[in-house]
């Protein structure tokens, strides 16, 4: 297993510069997700990372980018996409941590970007996966708007119609829909 680690001690106030472009296989958490729910990333997960010491803690800023094969939630059609997404974290040191629980109140939101580490390196393979994983859709759309399939009869009804019903029926106001006819 290969992992995207820092030295802690190489991280100095100059910012260091990271290049990454790793399979999916070297995500756990990524390669779990493959062929879920009609998306899997087609190529190697790329990224340039800058890391730099502030005060007591390390910075990471990173943009990190993969493409998608997915399939329409609503429409089943195969598309592709790419993920391009920007992060910041903020790295502590663990006992540091602890040790000065009146920080907290300093930080404050930068405490949702924050994760500790031990020891003498970061491990940034399950923070890299993670940003990776959030930009994954739950319901691919082919497009916004796209207007799926007749449930009736499964015409895709973005390229053509179908007469089992005078109204376009939005399979994702399904809900919706539904509650009409309950009080009709
Ligand atoms: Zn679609
Ligand atoms: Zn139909």
């Amino acid at each position: 297993m290969v992992h995207v680690k820092l030295i802690v001690d190489h991280i100095k106030d100059t910012p260091i510069m990271l290049h990454i472009d790793e399979p999916v296989d070297t995500f756990p958490l990524l390669a779990s997700m493959q062929n879920v729910d009609g998306c899997s990333i087609t190529g190697n997960v790329q990224g340039d990372i800058s890391v730099v010491r502030e005060y007591k803690n390390i910075r990471v800023t990173g943009r990190i980018t993969a493409p998608l094969a997915l399939s329409c939630s609503r429409c089943l059609a195969d598309y592709t996409s790419f993920i391009d997404t920007n992060f910041t974290l903020f790295f502590r040191k663990e006992a540091a941590v602890a040790a000065s629980a009146e920080d907290e109140l300093e930080l404050g939101e930068m405490d949702l970007m924050s994760s500790t580490y031990s020891g003498d390196d970061i491990d940034l393979t399950h923070e890299i996966e993670e940003q990776v994983a959030m930009e994954i859709p739950s319901k691919p759309l082919c497009n916004e708007e796209c207007k799926g399939l007749c449930h009736e009869c499964g015409t895709d009804l973005n390229t053509s119609s179908c007469s089992c019903s005078k109204e376009p029926v939005r399979l994702a106001f399904n809900a919706l829909k539904n509650f009409k006819i309950a009080v009709k």
